[in-house]
């Protein structure tokens, strides 16, 4: 029988932090020192995985003997929760720095929302660039236009090509694991692509394409305001800072988006599906994000 004190909310607190198992498990990776892990039931039971190696679990986890009730775990995970995500003043380095000198957006949720929408429109009608002829159709962004904090990729896939939503392929649900272990859900941050519609046999992008598309990612970046963007792959580096380093090079280390929007390059989730050692890279440099936003 259900118990009436296990809340929704606690519920859905409970599957992203099986989510963030899930992705830590994958990585091998020591981040489980969030404050919501600090105490209580998860953190028993990230205790007691530990103590068995760390290696991958099956079926369904069970609470330990001697653990909180559900109710007094509802109660207690929610408030370490809203004080996680509420978040702690950033520290005084630069990339915080320049988060907390970012205004907001001088128009209104409504006119956001309306000029996203014409952008949206105008990129749905471009020609500016020879990657409208094979399009299938273009691809603007997907999430919230009011998020804090924004991933920006490479362009449009075979699936999002057909579909017109950015990252809803392999990659797509491995940034979404990615998204959801930082602490937020699927359409709580912003997604977009450096240009909007599929390079044919999904080549990168030439030097000049990106130029003709990046008026556009400059208008959803101008509306959106961020806090925060994370750049996945050396293209969307380039596009957004100019930066003509690798992305091997560059990821880790924070760079600004208009002398102003701390970005933080990193490995695109196509590679980590080539390449998933380097998920301990990766989940390394959101950490550096989260920290940022103060949901370390
Ligand atoms: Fe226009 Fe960008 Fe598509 Fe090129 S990629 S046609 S610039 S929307």
């Amino acid at each position: 029988m259900q118990n009436p004190g296990v809340t929704a909310e606690f519920r859905a607190l409970v599957e992203d932090a099986r989510t963030l198992l899930t992705w830590c498990d994958d990585l091998g990776c020591e981040g489980l020192d969030a404050p919501w892990f600090s105490g209580g039931a998860l953190a028993t039971q990230a205790t007691a995985r530990e103590g068995q190696g760390g290696g991958r679990e099956s079926g369904t986890r069970q609470v330990p003997p001697g653990a909180a009730q559900p109710s007094q775990m509802a109660q207690a995970g929610i408030t370490a929760f809203r004080s996680a995500v509420s978040g702690d003043p950033a520290p005084s380095d630069r990339p915080a720095a320049a988060a907390r000198r970012v205004a907001p957006t001088a128009v209104g949720d409504d006119e956001r929302r309306t000029r996203l929408a014409l952008l949206a429109e105008e990129a749905r009608t471009c020609k500016a660039c020879r990657l409208h002829e094979a399009r299938t159709q273009a691809v603007f962004a997907r999430g919230n236009p009011m998020s804090e904090l924004c991933f920006v990729g490479e362009g449009p896939g075979a699936d999002e090509d057909a579909q017109g939503e950015p990252f809803v392929g392999k990659a797509g649900q491995l940034l979404d694991k990615m998204i959801t272990a930082m602490g937020y859900r699927r359409d709580d941050v912003y997604i977009c692509n450096i240009v909007k519609c599929r390079p044919p046999e999904n080549r990168k992008p030439e030097p000049d394409e990106v130029s003709a598309c990046v008026r556009l990612v400059d208008g959803q970046l101008g509306l959106i305001a961020p806090k925060a963007i994370v750049a996945l792959g050396a293209t969307a580096l380039q596009g957004l800072t100019g930066s003509a380093d690798g992305i091997t090079r560059a990821r880790g280390k924070w760079k600004l988006y208009k002398g102003a929007v701390p970005v933080m390059p990193t490995f695109h989730p196509a590679y980590l599906l080539r390449q998933p050692e380097a998920k301990r890279e990766v989940w390394s440099d959101l950490k550096q994000v989260m920290k940022l936003l103060g949901k370390e």
